[in-house]
């Protein structure tokens, strides 16, 4: 059996995994159990059947989700994902993280995430756009700006955004710019939203790598996939000097020690669709990859790339958590006690739903900034959230994921015995 293989033999229940997480972080933190209890479930889960008629006159049913976690902090926030692998409990995961993510972040919002289970590189634009908007209207009552905001996430882009803002908005009868956010900029999207999660990504790394004393120029980075997230990390940091050692996508990984030549990668993959065969490069496998000598791995794919399989044999100083749930609990009591430092992913890829807020308080206002505005905003919100987590982790001599989770459940669970259990 190959690692990959048995990664999905080794497979957890997402959403299982998320409440160990919350149980512990819970207990290390002194959490009021009855608190705990609450946020272990989420708060509404909605599952919809989307009808689309296919170009070849046939007519399809796909299985779409909507679920909230929890809106005590604000109205519900998270992505949607277009995934053939896309399962329920992953949503319900993925929501969780959201709520936890934006309290870390200090946003008044809480924690959603929606998906429709189909594979979006095998649908025609139009199958895609029909399918979209059908989930939308499916979800209808459920989202709102003022309710639930979705924004992209894997398998999804600007593009379906558009699709879900024009479905509601003529729904209720004039534009509503608040209902989504990672719009194009022509309908009321935000400058930097695009780059925006990868940019979150890299003013992390870059304040880990300062209380070592070192900088991007000495740093050899790893990133598994490629997509909005890894290829926007890898150009970023390519233009802070740091040395891109691999880069992978579904089809495989590209190595080159001395570093990649990223603009000439992305121009590769805009051509072929695949890294592979990128010229100066040798090609590897996925699992090759999680296992390269580096400063920085950074997985930007998938949940569960780092396992109890492979944990032990990771050989990266530090690793940040671009991709949602990359590390198995059990991977992280490894990787932990080998000394690696971890930056969980609800502080290190929270860029993306800072600038998704800015897009909702822009949008609202219909007032837009300017792209440094956005940046510096986005540079302060992370890196205080960032060093709220760093002394957290000192004070309780804990991980960095203990504490950013921790600083969350705290906040979430301030604000519900604040509001009081209703009735
Ligand atoms: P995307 O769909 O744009 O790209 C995903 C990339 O991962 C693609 O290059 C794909 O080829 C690669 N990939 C898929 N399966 C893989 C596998 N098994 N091995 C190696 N590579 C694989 O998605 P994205 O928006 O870049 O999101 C990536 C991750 O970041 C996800 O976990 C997502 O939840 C998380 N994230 C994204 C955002 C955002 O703003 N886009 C925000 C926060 C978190």
């Amino acid at each position: 059996m190959s690692a990959t293989e048995a990664a999905t033999h080794l497979r957890e229940n997402p959403f299982s995994l998320a409440r160990t997480q919350l149980q512990r972080v819970g207990e290390t933190f002194g959490v009021d159990p009855n608190l705990t209890t609450i946020l272990a479930d989420c708060k509404k889960t909605v599952e919809v059947s989307v009808p689309v008629a296919m170009d070849d006159g046939t007519t399809r049913v796909f299985e779409g989700f909507r679920v909230v976690h929890n809106v005590t902090r604000g109205p519900a926030k998270g992505g949607i994902r277009y995934h053939p692998g896309l399962t329920r409990d992953e949503v319900k995961a993925l929501a969780m993280w959201m709520t936890w993510k934006c309290a870390l972040m200090g946003l008044p919002f809480g924690g959603a995430k929606g998906g429709v289970v189909c594979d979006p590189k095998i649908l025609s634009s139009g199958e895609l756009e029909r399918l979209t908007r059908r989930y939308t209207t499916e979800i209808i009552n459920e989202i709102g700006p003022e309710k639930d905001i979705p924004a992209p996430d894997v398998g999804t882009d600007s593009q379906v955004m558009a699709w879900i803002f024009d479905t509601y908005s003529m729904n209720v009868g004039h534009s509503v710019l608040g209902v989504v956010t990672g719009k194009p900029l022509s309908i009321g999207g935000s400058v930097g939203r695009d780059g925006a999660t990868a940019r979150g990504v890299l003013y992390c790394i870059r304040t880990a790598l300062q209380k070592e004393g070192r900088r991007f120029p000495d740093t050899r980075v790893v990133i598994q996939g490629f997509g909005n997230v890894g290829r926007n990390l890898a150009r970023l940091l390519s233009e802070e000097g740091a040395r891109v050692i691999a880069l992978s996508d579904t089809k495989g990984a590209v190595v080159n020690q001395y570093g990649i030549d990223v603009p000439a990668a992305i121009a590769h993959k805009a051509e072929h669709a695949v890294l592979e065969g990128l010229p100066g490069t040798e090609d590897a496998t996925n699992d090759d990859l999680i296992e390269l000598e580096c400063d920085v791995l950074v997985p930007a794919a998938l949940e569960q790339v780092i396992r109890v399989d492979n944990a032990s044999r990771v050989r990266a100083h530090m690793i940040c958590e671009a991709a949602n749930g990359p590390t198995t609990p059990a991977a992280d009591e490894i990787l932990e006690d080998r000394g690696i430092l971890v930056l969980p992913d609800v502080l290190a890829n929270a860029g993306g739903v800072v600038v998704s807020y800015f897009e909702w308080v822009q949008g609202l206002q219909e007032y837009f900034w300017k792209e440094y505005e956005v940046n510096a905003k986005l540079n302060d919100i992370v890196v205080r959230a960032f060093e709220e987590t760093w002394s957290a982790r000192e004070r309780f001599g804990t991980s960095m994921r203990t504490a950013a989770y921790g600083l969350a459940v705290q906040r979430v669970a301030e604000a519900t015995t604040t509001r009081g259990l209703y009735p």
